[in-house]
């Protein structure tokens, strides 16, 4: 399955734009998460070739606007989307969803949005000392089993824990998105690195919130297997 990398900090070439945020367009209908600069994904929208008619569901890991911020102007062209969410969202986000004639689902458990591609609902995580509720995106090919994830609040070994009890897994063939490391030492990052190992995680790709030195470290023990997620890539999960 593809998934095009439409928003992140780094870019493969200088003609997309980049910026705070992640967004990630998978099998060209299932938006996940929408960055954090409507013009820049827009813009990287275009380069990519994509019709943004074309979106069917777009998933929101959390609500922090480096993740929310294009939703707005996608609502504004494309009338009745539906908008999986948290039930532990804010109201403000809520309702603007409903103002711009989204149709809101709020999640709070794991379901199949459509063929393969799941929403895990609801996880509770905590953001400087706030509840910060999150979702994350599974994807099940013949690969095997991918995650996708926002910004990895409610921590991204919990996240994996808990995909791996529900859907009775052995092995992970990717895991990409933000982990949210970038406060941790390379001791407590060597130690999740060992967590991803035991739990068969084939490929990583740390990007966004989780830190330079996440993206080091995995790099190095990852190798060939290390995802490096920039704008503009298209990965086969
Ligand atoms: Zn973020
Ligand atoms: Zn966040």
């Amino acid at each position: 399955m593809k998934v095009e990398i439409l928003f992140n900090d780094q870019a493969i070439n200088s003609t997309f734009s980049d910026g705070c945020g992640f967004s990630c367009l998978v099998n060209n209908h299932i938006l996940f998460d929408t960055g954090g600069n409507p013009e820049s994904l827009f813009n990287n929208i275009k380069i990519m070739g994509i019709n943004i008619t074309g979106i069917e569901a777009i998933v929101i890991s959390h609500d922090h606007w480096d993740h929310t911020e294009g939703l707005w102007e996608i609502l504004k062209i494309k009338k009745g989307l539906k908008i999986y969410a948290c039930p532990h969202f804010s109201q403000k986000f809520k309702d603007k969803v409903k103002a711009l004639r989204g149709i809101l689902i709020e999640q709070d458990k794991p379901e199949e949005i459509t063929r393969g591609i799941f929403v895990t609902g609801e996880i509770s995580g905590v953001y400087k000392g706030e509840s910060m509720p999150e979702q994350s995106l599974v994807v099940r090919t013949e690969r095997g089993f991918s995650v996708i994830t926002g910004c990895s609040h409610p921590g991204i070994i919990n996240i994996l824990e808990k995909v791996k009890s529900f859907f009775s897994l052995q092995e992970f063939y990717s895991v990409f998105g933000g982990f949210h490391l970038h406060d941790k030492n390379e001791n407590d990052i060597n130690n999740i690195v060992v967590k991803f190992k035991e739990m068969n995680v084939e490929k990583a790709g740390p990007t966004h919130c989780s830190g330079k030195t996440t993206e080091e470290i995995f790099a190095k023990k990852y190798m060939n297997n290390f995802i490096s997620v920039r704008v503009g890539q298209i990965l086969n999960i």
